[in-house]
């Protein structure tokens, strides 16, 4: 099983990052620190939460 996250998901239009990892653990270990270094944006509950509603198994 493969997880993907895209920032563009979550509204972030301007990034084309896509993020995949085998795990949702793995996955928001990935996008977190992907949000701190490119965006400068640290993930609290709220975020993680919407984040995986636009997770998809890939
Ligand atoms: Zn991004």
């Amino acid at each position: 099983m493969t997880l993907e996250f895209r920032c563009s998901a979550v509204g972030v239009t301007d990034c084309k990052s896509v993020t995949k990892a085998d795990s949702a653990e793995e996955l928001l270990g990935k996008v977190a620190a992907h949000a701190r270094d490119v965006h400068e944006v640290e993930l609290n509950q709220t975020l993680i939460n919407y984040a995986l509603t636009t997770v998809k198994e890939v």
